[in-house]
């Protein structure tokens, strides 16, 4: 018995609008493709966010016992500027502007993504495949939907034929747009275009001489359009049909419309149960966005040198920050937020570390069960991780108040606290415990914590040489204090 027998999972689908009984293709196991980053600069805090979600997600799965492959792929190739197959390669230009070589750019973020998602805890995906690794798949893909007729070649070029396709399948199906109101809302062609109708998508694009990343095809020297590579990268690892696909919520139209089309068009067979997903992450209002410079850095939050925050967080504080919201709502980042968040996440970990030395009763005057139950209906409905963090506070309040003497616990049901208790803030959630991190930054926080509260104690003892000194040689050493209404913080410079 496993407890994927036990625990039924609803899910949100995109494709259906509604929330529906998880039931994977294969018993065991779950099958899933997240669209991974087109990387030609750094991750900021909204990617993450997305990435977040699917790394829940992913552990959930994993800890009701089910066998995941979890593919997430790195594009480093055909994502052009504009979704309209228009604009440079966003790699390319960024080798241009930089005189490096393309995949040096791509040797450099991809690093930078990695780094980031570690310093996040994030589990690594099963394979993290890409697009340039798959050209002859992306080809194979396109020849056969050129034989159904469903594509048609211009000058080297190879485009979808939306119209066509829509004939006998439903375009639109998952963004809920209808061709009619495509066809009137899409511009028309300038007549530079090689497509037959705004609508159509490319496969392949023809290189122009200038375009350094290229590979013989049966049409031109060129490269596959952004589409193709996720059909290709996740029925290559998952089959041609699968249990889940998820990306941001700015990818459903055009890219993850136009990956149902190929993929009728290429198998007969829709190829996706579940399509997940993550709503965005915004900033003054407006989604974060590299395009717009409205964006924050997370080694900015983790350093605290930007002007939009305070102080520096601890990755998992912004980890929480954004598990605090429902991975299908709009989240809004805010310097108030991330200490609200930093607050709540100590107070989690307090109660935590205090466990180790409750004192047990012959009573428990708390139904651990029940509540251990309520955690898990939390993740059943949806990820619904709020709704978990809510339930974690619960069992904050009841620790404290054992603490106190106010509430009583039994050691069997101590136990089962504490073991849940970790598996949702740990194993599901993702975070790390400052007081029992290897990684130097919850080290340095505890330290620096420390410093402030001796310097504290030296003013309130009207000792001002030994505070002054604490914060001046914090400073030499990089770390700047900053005395507010709420106390101190600090920022590493
Ligand atoms: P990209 O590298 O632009 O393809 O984006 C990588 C992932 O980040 C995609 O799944 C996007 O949907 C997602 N993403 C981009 N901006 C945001 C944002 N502001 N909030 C949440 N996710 C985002
Ligand atoms: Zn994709």
């Amino acid at each position: 018995m496993q407890l994927y027998d036990k625990h039924h999972i609803k899910i949100y689908n995109s494709l259906t609008g509604q929330k529906e009984i998880f039931m994977p293709i294969n018993e065991g196991y779950v099958g899933m493709y997240v669209c991974g980053p087109t990387v030609y600069s750094n991750v900021h805090l909204g990617n993450v966010r997305t990435f977040m979600s699917f790394d829940m997600i992913f552990r959930y799965f994993k800890h009701l016992g089910y066998k995941v492959r979890y593919v997430r792929n790195i594009t480093d190739a055909g994502h052009l500027e504009n979704d309209a197959d228009e604009g440079e390669d966003r790699i390319a230009k960024k080798a241009r502007l930089e005189e490096i070589e393309p995949m040096e750019v791509v040797q450099r973020y991809t690093v930078d993504f990695h780094n980031i998602l570690n310093a996040f805890n994030f589990l690594p995906p099963s394979i993290e495949p890409t697009a340039t690794g798959h050209i002859i798949e992306q080809i194979e893909i396109i020849k056969t939907i050129l034989d159904k007729g469903l594509a048609y070649e211009v000058n080297g070029s190879v485009y979808f034929d939306v119209l066509k396709y829509n004939e006998t399948n439903d375009y639109g199906k998952l963004s809920g747009r209808n061709i009619e109101d495509l066809i009137h809302n899409t511009r028309s062609l300038d007549g530079q275009s090689d497509k037959k109708n705004p609508q159509d998508f490319a496969l392949w694009k023809k290189a122009e001489p200038q375009h350094i990343m290229r590979w013989p095809s049966p049409w031109s020297d060129g490269f596959p359009g952004w589409h193709l590579e996720c059909t290709a990268m996740s029925t290559k690892y998952l089959g041609e049909h699968f249990d889940i696909h998820g990306g941001g919520m700015d990818l459903k139209f055009p890219h993850h419309e136009c990956e149902i089309a190929q993929a009728e068009a290429w198998n007969g067979q829709t190829p996706v149960n579940f399509w997940m997903h993550a709503n965005m992450l915004i900033m003054n209002g407006k989604k974060m966005a590299k395009s717009t410079g409205n964006y924050i850095l997370p080694n900015e939050i983790f350093s605290g040198d930007n002007p939009h925050i305070t102080k520096a967080f601890l990755p998992s504080v912004a980890r929480f920050f954004m598990l605090q919201a429902n991975y299908r709502s709009i989240l809004d980042f805010t310097n108030d937020g991330l200490l609200a968040s930093e607050k709540g996440f100590f107070k989690l970990m307090n109660a935590i570390d205090s466990l180790k030395g409750l004192k047990t009763d012959t009573i428990s005057s708390f139904n651990v069960k029940d509540w251990q139950q309520s955690c898990y209906d939390a993740m059943n409905d949806d990820f619904n991780t709020p709704v978990l963090i809510a339930n974690l506070f619960e069992a904050v309040k009841q620790i404290n108040q054992i603490k106190e003497g106010k509430a009583t616990i039994k050691t069997d049901d101590l136990e089962m606290l504490a073991s849940s208790m970790t598996v949702f803030t740990f194993d599901i959630l993702g975070l790390v415990n400052p007081s029992e991190s290897q990684n130097d930054s919850g080290k340095l926080e505890g330290a620096v914590e420390l410093l402030i509260k001796m310097r504290d104690d030296a003013r309130a003892n009207k000792d001002f040489a030994l505070s002054d000194k604490i914060r001046d040689e914090l400073l030499e050493a990089g770390i700047q204090l900053k005395d507010g209404k709420d106390g101190t913080t600090y920022s590493t410079k």
